[in-house]
């Protein structure tokens, strides 16, 4: 079955393209995603989102920190129509790209009783967290969670049921990736496109 989200994705295959000029370093092995396809996609996305959600109440945006911090400034830029904007918090790798225990950083403060709400993150990879976030926030009595990744990690096996976003922007190969955002031991936040780590950074995932 399909969902709505993954009707509209852009599927990057398993490639790799050099590093742009000027942002080589030895800890990247390569660009998955340019920064030209991200910021088109990112267009799309917020066209969609705002004419699918019903926008005749102000909707509550609320971007995952740390991960989509760009993703959410770049997307909201392209929003028109009235929305409040906070922040939630929560991580789950600590300085490794293995995941581990869930700890929120930041709870919401908002109200979102009786009202729709936006929640962005930067990946789904084995869902827990936006698992845990719908969790966490379904206690406020919002009128509805809808979700948006910028990436979805294609599942190692087939079949298994895992938590689905509502909007995706990608879905790509399962590797560990930095940029636009997302992170190893805080770095690569900065990089404008999504690039892959190079083997030596990290243990399993080294390809
Ligand atoms: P999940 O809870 O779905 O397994 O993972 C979601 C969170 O783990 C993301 O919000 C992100 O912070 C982190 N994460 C998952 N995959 C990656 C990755 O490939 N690279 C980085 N930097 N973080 C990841
Ligand atoms: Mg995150």
């Amino acid at each position: 079955m399909t969902t709505e989200g993954e009707a509209h994705t852009r599927t990057i295959p398993d490639r790799i393209q050099p590093t742009p000029a000027g942002w080589e370093s030895p800890e990247l092995k390569g660009m998955l995603i340019s920064a030209s396809e991200i910021q088109s996609r990112v267009r799309e996305l917020a066209d969609q989102i705002q004419s699918q959600l019903p926008m005749d109440k102000p909707i509550v945006i609320l971007p995952v920190l740390s991960g989509s911090f760009l993703f959410a400034a770049d997307l909201v830029r392209h929003w028109r129509f009235a929305c409040e904007l906070d922040f939630i918090g929560l991580s789950s790798y600590g300085a490794s790209t293995q995941p581990g225990l869930i700890d929120w950083t930041h709870k919401i403060k908002t109200d979102i009783k009786d009202k729709h709400v936006l929640v962005i993150d930067d990946i789904l990879d084995t869902g827990q967290t936006l698992d845990e976030v719908k969790k966490e926030l379904s206690k406020h009595h919002p009128t509805a969670i809808h979700t948006c990744v910028l990436l979805n990690k294609t599942l190692k096996t087939s079949g298994s049921t895992r938590f689905q976003a509502d909007y995706t922007g990608f879905k790509i190969p399962d590797h560990f990736v930095v940029g636009y955002g997302l992170d190893f031991a805080l770095k690569f936040r900065q990089l404008p496109f999504v690039g892959l780590l190079s083997p030596n950074c990290h243990g399993t995932d080294a390809d």
